[in-house]
């Protein structure tokens, strides 16, 4: 074997492909990751940051999916024990809501149940008094009590990071902002010949691969349809698989004490207050995207926006008198399916086209599960073996705590972590881009970091100083301008 030949090539350094890598490289297969952008530039850093089983999923009768959630839930946060933590979840019941009490407890026994060996604390039910006292930020007009249970809550993006590093540390080459440029089969090898162009520097690597993963989340059906196109010149493209939805999230001050809340809005959709990096993350919405997302629909519109801020405002009234500090989306590479988006199915799927392997669906959570399942039917393709190893015994590479030492910090992530830009190292490396002035302070101090390490001049550091303030103006702007004709 030479140093171009790999059993994988993976396109999308999302957690999917990332899990992937792992999977493989842990199995001692050669495997190549390509990344268009920066590592978890699509949903995997735009999550609700639960590790979880979904709760509301048991409402559309998934049960199989909420126990295999559950399980995952533990096992994931055994191996990023400095990124999750298990965080006591509160929905509180009202006058009205489209579920009682009963079906509330009901629910949480058995959310308990499904969860078996790895079930954490147990569900309570709690009087209107005890809710209010638990958190005395909830309404308490018409509140008739509440339902109490346990999920994990996580940092996402620098868990999958954390799964890169575990990858390469284990042989995984990960390349990013690398953009498929050509693949063609090669009959004397039967592999496929897979050319990639860096963006920056625009050299070329080849990679001969005997199979190709598809693991490009919303851009799914595009990459399926462009891979096949260069594989099999003149066939037709193949059907959507997708029907991806963005979700949205607003960024609070914290909002309650102790506990993160599930509510039913008016609507009868559940939204989120995740307790996160001291702030409360405040989601979510479902909107219909385009497969492939049109550029603009990438970004929140006024009207989640509004939403958000009104159903956050209807459940714990002192958010109305707060304004966000940020807003963040993201597209979930949701199966098609007939149901509305809202219910579409979060369960994954892989399908075969020759040497292509195209997996879409699942969520975060069932990362691991997705990664087995597609290395094993690379396995079963290429008449290769994986052991199976439960790796739960054996934590990911933990990055450095996210302490003052901006340069530092900034020196580890540029040398470890493929960070290339300070949106990389506010936004997906740390939670810098949380502080008080978004990460401004910090991304100066890194910059200079940042044009040391990668050969910049003045002028171009300055350029990427400028770059970052102005996206971080032009969010807060859109929030002010949105926000102040709620
Ligand atoms: C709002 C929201 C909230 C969510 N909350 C949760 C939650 O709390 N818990 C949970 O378990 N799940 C949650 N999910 C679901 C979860 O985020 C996704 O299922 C998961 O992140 C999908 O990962 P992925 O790697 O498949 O896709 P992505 O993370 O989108 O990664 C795809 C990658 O492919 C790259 N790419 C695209 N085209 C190409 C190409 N041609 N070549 C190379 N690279 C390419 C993109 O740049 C991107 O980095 C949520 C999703 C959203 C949107």
């Amino acid at each position: 074997m030479n140093d171009t030949e790999r059993d994988l090539v993976v396109l999308g350094g999302g957690i999917t492909g990332l899990g992937i890598a792992r999977v493989a490289a842990r199995a001692g297969w050669p495997v190549t990751v390509l990344e268009r952008d920066d590592l978890v530039t699509g949903a995997s850093s735009a999550t609700s940051h639960m590790l979880h089983g979904g709760l509301r999923y048991l409402e559309q009768g998934r049960f199989s999916l909420v126990r295999e959630a559950l399980s995952e839930r533990l096992s994931v946060s055994r191996l990023a024990p400095t990124l999750s933590r298990p965080v006591r979840f509160m929905v509180p019941l009202r006058q009205g809501d489209r579920v009682g009490p009963w079906r509330l407890r009901a629910g949480l026994t058995l959310y308990d149940m499904l969860a078996g060996r790895t079930a954490m604390s147990p569900h309570v039910m709690a009087d209107a008094r005890q809710a209010r006292t638990l958190e005395p930020g909830v309404e308490t007009k018409g509140l008739k009590g509440a339902g109490l249970y346990t999920d994990m809550v996580m940092d996402d993006a620098r868990l999958a990071i954390a799964v890169a590093r575990d990858a390469a540390a284990h042989g995984a080459e990960i390349l990013t902002r690398t953009e498929l440029v050509a693949a063609r089969p090669d009959p004397s090898t039967g592999r496929q010949v897979v050319e990639a162009r860096t963006r920056d520097g625009g050299d070329t690597i080849t990679r001969r691969a005997r199979l190709v993963v598809n693991a490009t989340g919303a851009w799914a059906d595009r990459t399926r349809a462009t891979v096949l196109g260069m594989l099999q010149p003149g066939a037709s493209d193949p059907p959507r698989l997708l029907r991806p939805s963005r979700g949205t999230h607003l960024v609070y001050p914290a909002l309650t004490q102790r506990h993160g809340l599930v509510t039913l809005a008016g609507d009868g959709r559940v939204c989120f207050v995740v307790p996160f990096a001291g702030r409360s993350l405040v989601g979510t919405t479902e909107v219909e995207t385009a497969s492939p997302p049109l550029e603009a629909q990438r970004r929140p519109s006024a009207d989640e926006i509004r939403y958000l801020a009104t159903e956050v405002a209807r459940v714990l009234p002192a958010a109305a008198r707060m304004h966000p500090i940020a807003v963040y989306g993201g597209i979930r590479p949701l199966l098609s399916a007939v149901e509305k988006v809202g219910e579409a199915s979060r369960e994954h799927r892989i399908v075969e086209d020759g040497p292509l392997l195209t997996i879409v669906g699942g969520k975060y959570t069932t990362f691991r599960v997705m990664a087995n399942d597609l290395v094993a039917r690379a396995a079963a393709l290429l008449k290769l073996q994986v052991v199976p190893r439960d790796d739960a015994g054996e934590p990911l590479p933990m990055p450095p705590p996210d302490g003052p030492d901006h340069e530092a910090f900034a020196e580890h992530a540029i040398e470890n972590e493929w960070a290339r830009t300070l949106e990389d190292l506010v936004r997906r490396r740390s939670s810098r881009w949380l502080a008080d002035d978004r990460g401004l302070m910090a991304a100066r101090r890194m910059a200079p970091v940042l044009a040391r390490r990668l050969g910049w001049d003045a002028s171009r550091e300055k350029d990427e100083i400028d770059r970052f303030e102005a996206s971080v103006r032009d969010e807060l702007l859109m929030l002010d301008r949105t926000l102040a004709t709620r």
